[in-house]
């Protein structure tokens, strides 16, 4: 074995009910709080800054899709008045991303309490958006001091939502197990969440109270946020970044109506990363079962139907061979536009169609 690991020093608590120990363990941080969320979960940050009591300083309840660079710098002057020396993030990828931005712009260590299965909180990728460009980076700076995983705060996510962030989290797992910096460690994370979230997202399905699906959800998405943080992403993000990017596509149900196509690509390419993926789905061959699992939940897998025009097949497929992100299987122009053809249909994924790598 030859490998590297990167890991990084967070402290996670995770329990139901684990919401109501905030105060303890953001005691261990600071001093003086700044609560953050968005103007719709402005409720769950006023909640914090009660449970916070005396380490409560304000609620910055303006935290926006994408970061813009406008917010971050009002949030900063917002941490300056009340004199904060860290922040309490409670929401998800978004408001998470604002906390990542305060880390960065002003060393302000945070508190990140996750509402959604977006995994940024374990991941030292941050964000921000100014003048509709997006600039993103890593530094170990930004990850979060604390995560308090508390699946309580998940029931109130709508289905669609569960499904596509959760299939999002999958995805994140898929390519760990073929990164080109992957490692065992990696790839038993990578295993282990598509095999939390293959099992639970069709009982939230069913059931949306069932709290050991929420649970066993939940950690899945920890696990894939982990994969993220420690490994490269390849042909499915490059394809999920180019379509967004262009195209102003629905960032989770993207990476969804993509990821059979994507993995059936790489298929041949990637052998022992296709047998854990297929251990973990049950035996099943993995581009089908995602495609059958998405398309049971009832998650949209026609990239038409996303909003990418006809036109979008050639174009992406132009863009996404312009530095493509190493790739188990050599990425081709063809290969491509036969993969995005068959999303954009939104057909069942077929990887015999392709040569061999
Ligand atoms: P989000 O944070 O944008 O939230 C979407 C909406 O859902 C918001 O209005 C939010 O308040 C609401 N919401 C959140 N939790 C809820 C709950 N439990 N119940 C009801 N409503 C709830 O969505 P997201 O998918 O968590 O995050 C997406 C963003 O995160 C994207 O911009 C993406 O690029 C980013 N992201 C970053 C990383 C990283 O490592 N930096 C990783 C994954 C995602």
């Amino acid at each position: 074995m030859d490998f590297t690991f990167n890991s990084f020093p967070y402290r996670v608590i995770f329990a139901h009910g684990a919401l109501n120990r905030v105060a303890d363990e953001a005691a261990l941080i600071g001093k003086r709080a700044l609560i953050l969320s968005t103007p719709e979960q402005a409720s769950a940050g006023r909640n914090v800054f009660a449970l916070l009591g005396p380490l409560a300083g304000g609620l910055f309840d303006r935290a926006t899709m994408h970061v813009p660079v406008s917010i971050v710098e009002e949030a900063l002057v917002a941490a300056k008045e009340i004199g904060a020396d860290f922040t309490v993030a409670i929401g998800g990828g978004s408001t998470t991303g604002l906390a990542k931005a305060l880390s960065l712009r002003a060393g302000l260590p945070s508190l990140v309490i996750p509402t959604t299965y977006a995994g940024s909180e374990v991941t030292p990728i941050w964000g921000m958006t100014e003048d509709g460009i997006k600039t993103t980076g890593r530094d170990a700076g930004v990850v979060p001091r604390t995560v308090i995983y508390d699946p309580d705060l998940t029931r109130s996510l709508p289905l669609g939502m569960t499904v596509a962030s959760g299939l999002n989290a999958i995805a994140h797992c898929m390519e760990g197990l073929y990164a080109v910096d992957g490692n065992p460690i990696v790839s038993m994370m990578a295993e282990e969440g598509i095999r939390s979230l293959y099992e639970s997202l069709p009982r939230l399905a069913e059931d949306g109270g069932d709290d050991e699906a929420r649970t066993q959800a939940l950690y899945g998405c920890w696990l894939a946020g982990m994969v993220l943080g420690s490994a490269s992403v390849a042909l499915h993000h490059k394809l999920c970044h180019t379509l967004g990017g262009r195209f102003d596509m629905p960032h989770a149900e993207t990476h969804t109506a993509i990821l059979p196509h994507a993995i059936a690509y790489n298929a041949p390419a990637a052998p022992d990363a296709m047998v854990r993926a297929s251990r973990a789905m049950g035996g099943r061959e993995p581009p089908a079962a995602l495609y059958e699992l998405a398309s049971k939940l009832g998650a949209e897998m026609s990239l038409a139907k996303l909003g990418m025009p006809e036109e979008g097949i050639e174009i992406a497929a132009k863009l996404a061979i312009q530095n493509p992100y190493p790739n188990p299987r050599p990425v081709t122009e063809d290969g491509i536009r036969a993969l995005l053809a068959r999303a954009y249909t939104g057909a069942m994924p077929q990887s015999a169609e392709l040569e061999p790598a």
